[in-house]
C-alpha cells in the first residue's frame, strides 16, 4: 500500500481541559501546524461537540470537575461510533497512578504537563498517522468485500439481470452516491437503461424505453483507450449540449461513466451519480469502479453465452422428440407420453385413448405418383391430425412409415370417435388425388380405436395392441374406416 502523508488541514483535534491556561499553551502549539483544533472545558461539552463533529484524535484532561476524563473516555469507548476515536490523555505528574486505568478503559497514549512541545507534536502526528492507515486498511478490505461480492454474484448467477441490479445496488451503497445505472446499446446510439439503483429504490428495474445516447457512444466508440468520464463538476465540464441536457434533467452534479465492452465492441456502460454535491472523484473510487466493470464485463459474455448453449440445448432436444419429415412427435416421445399419461392415469382412475391411423393404399400410392409426392402426402396427413386435437396433453406422433398414432388422455370410447370422424371428414375435404385406391380416388385413412382405464394388470402394449387390432378390422371391413374397441378385461398370465 503506497501513502502519501496526510496535510495536517485534514485532521481535526478535539482538546479537553478544565484548565483555560492549559487550552491556551496547547491551541498555541497546535494551529499553527495547521491543524483544524477545536476546545471543550468539561466532560460535558466535549461530548456534545464529539456529537456535532467526529474528531480524529482526542486530547483529554484526566481530571476535571464533575466527569473527570475518565468516565469521557468512557463514555466514547461504549459508542461504536465512536470507540475507533484515539484518545491521549493529559496529566499532571502527581496523576499517574490512573494512568493504568486509562489504558484498561481504551486510551492509547499519555502526555504530562508541562507540556513538551516536540514531543506533543510528535506523539498527535503517531496516532493520527496510525489512525490515518487504520482507515486505508478498512476501507481497502470493504472494498475488497464488494468486489467478492459481486464476483460471488456473477459465479453463481447466469441470470444478468439479477447480476447487474447486485451490481448497481452494491455500488451505490458502497459509494455513497445518489444514482447508479446500467445501460445497454441497442443499436450504435440508441440505448436501454438495464438496472438502476438509487439509496432508496433497489427493486429490478426494466425501463423499454429506448434513449439517445449518442453522446456517450461518440465519447467511447471512437477513443478505444479511455475507459472512463470523469467530470468532478458539470458545470467545469467540457461537455456536449446533449450530455448537459442528460445530466440536468437528472439533477446530476457530478459523474463517472465507464464504457463495458464485450470483445471489440461498445455494449453499454455504468454510469454513477451524485446529485447532492460536487464531488472530486478519487483514484480508489474509479479503479474499483473499473474492477467492477470488468468483472461485469466477463459476466455479460458468461450469460450470453449460456443463453445460446441454452437455446442450443433447447433445439436439440425438440428435433430428438421430433420427426423429421412431418415435424410431428416421433416414435421416441410417443413412448414417453404415452408412458407418462398411463401413470397419470391409473392414478387418476380416468380413460386413456389411441387412435392407430394408416393410410390406404400407400404404397399405390407411392408407386403412382413418386416417393417424393408420398412424402408431401404425409405432411398434410400429419398437418391435418395435429389440427384435430385440442388439448395441451394429447399428441399425435408418428408411429412408423405412413402409420400415425393419437394419444388422447382422460378421454372415453365416445370422444375418441368424434375425433376420428373429425380426422375423417378433414381428410375427406383436402380430396388428395388417388386414382389407385382402391375404395375411393382420393386419399383415405383407416383406423383403430382403442379406450382403457389404466389399471396394474395391464400395460400400455396392450392398449397399442388392442389399437392396431381395430385398425386391422377396419382395414379388412374395406378400409375408410374406424373401428373401436373398449379393454376391460384383466390379463391372465
Ligand atoms: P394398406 O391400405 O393395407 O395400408 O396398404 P399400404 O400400401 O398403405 O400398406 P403397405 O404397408 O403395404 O405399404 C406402406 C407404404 O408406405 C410402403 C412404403 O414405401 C410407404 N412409406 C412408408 N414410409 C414412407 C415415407 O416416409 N415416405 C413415403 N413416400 N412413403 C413411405
Ligand atoms: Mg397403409
Ligand atoms: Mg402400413
Amino acid at each position: 500500500m503506497v501513502q502519501q502523508s496526510v496535510p495536517p488541514q485534514n485532521f481535526f483535534i478535539l482538546v479537553v481541559d478544565d484548565v483555560a491556561l492549559n487550552l491556551k499553551i496547547l491551541r498555541a502549539i497546535l494551529e499553527p501546524i495547521g491543524y483544524e483544533v477545536s476546545f471543550a472545558t468539561s466532560g460535558k461539552q466535549a461530548l456534545a461537540r464529539i456529537a456535532s463533529a467526529k474528531p480524529d484524535i482526542i486530547l483529554l484532561d484526566l481530571m476535571m470537575p464533575d466527569m473527570d476524563g475518565l468516565e469521557v473516555c468512557q463514555v466514547i469507548k461504549s459508542d461504536p461510533e465512536l470507540a475507533e476515536i484515539p484518545i491521549i490523555f493529559l496529566t499532571a505528574s502527581q496523576e499517574k497512578e490512573h494512568l493504568l486505568q486509562a489504558f484498561e478503559l481504551g486510551a492509547v497514549d499519555y502526555l504530562t504537563k508541562p507540556f513538551n512541545k516536540l514531543e506533543l507534536l510528535a506523539r498527535i502526528n503517531t496516532h493520527l498517522t496510525l489512525k490515518h492507515y487504520q482507515n486505508c486498511l478498512q476501507k481497502q478490505a470493504e472494498q475488497e468485500r464488494l468486489r467478492n461480492k459481486i464476483i460471488y454474484s456473477i459465479r453463481c448467477s447466469l441470470d444478468l439481470n439479477h447480476i447487474l441490479q447486485t451490481a448497481v445496488s452494491e455500488i451505490c451503497y458502497f459509494l455513497k452516491v445518489d444514482k447508479v445505472t446500467i445501460f445497454n446499446f441497442t443499436n450504435l446510439c440508441q440505448g436501454k437503461f438495464l438496472a438502476e439503483s438509487t439509496p432508496t429504490m433497489c427493486q429490478i428495474f426494466i425501463d423499454e424505453n429506448i434513449h439517445n445516447l449518442s453522446w456517450i457512444y461518440q465519447n467511447f466508440h471512437f477513443s478505444n483507450s479511455s475507459r472512463f468520464q470523469v467530470i468532478d463538476n458539470i458545470n467545469d465540464a467540457n461537455i456536449s449540449p446533449l450530455h448537459l441536457d442528460f445530466l440536468m434533467s437528472e439533477g446530476v452534479k457530478s459523474e463517472v461513466i465507464v464504457p463495458i465492452y464485450q470483445q471489440e465492441y461498445l455494449w453499454g456502460g455504468l454510469i454513477v451519480h451524485h446529485c447532492q454535491n460536487n464531488h472530486s472523484w478519487s483514484i480508489d473510487e474509479i479503479k474499483l469502479l473499473s474492477e467492477l466493470v470488468e468483472q461485469l464485463e466477463v459476466a455479460i459474455q458468461q450469460s450470453q453465452l449460456y443463453q445460446k448453449l441454452d437455446h442450443a440445448y433447447q433445439e436439440l432436444q425438440r428435433l430428438a422428440h421430433t420427426d423429421s419429415l412431418t415435424n410431428v412427435a416421433n416414435r421416441r416421445q410417443f413412448d414417453q407420453h404415452i408412458s407418462q399419461e398411463w401413470l397419470r392415469l391409473k392414478r387418476e382412475q380416468k380413460y386413456l385413448s389411441l387412435i392407430m391411423c394408416d393410410v390406404d393404399y400407400f404404397k399405390l400410392y407411392n408407386d403412382c405418383y413418386g416417393h417424393p409426392s408420398g412424402d408431401v402426402c404425409l405432411q398434410k396427413v400429419a398437418k391435418i391430425l395435429s389440427e384435430s386435437i385440442k388439448r395441451p396433453a394429447d399428441l399425435v406422433a408418428r408411429y412408423g412409415g405412413e402409420e400415425f398414432a393419437i394419444i388422447l388422455p382422460q378421454t372415453n370410447t365416445e370422444g375418441a370417435i368424434n375425433v376420428a370422424q373429425q380426422i375423417q371428414q378433414a381428410i375427406d375435404d383436402l380430396k388428395i388425388p388417388h386414382i389407385k385406391s382402391q375404395v375411393k380416388q382420393y386419399i383415405t385413412l383407416s383406423m383403430g380405436i382403442a379406450t382403457i382405464m389404466p389399471h396394474d394388470n395391464l400395460t400400455t402394449d396392450d392398449l397399442i395392441a388392442a389399437a392396431d387390432k381395430e385398425l386391422y378390422t377396419a382395414k379388412a371391413n374395406g378400409r375408410n374406416q374406424y373401428c373401436q374397441g373398449v379393454i376391460l378385461g384383466v390379463r391372465n398370465n
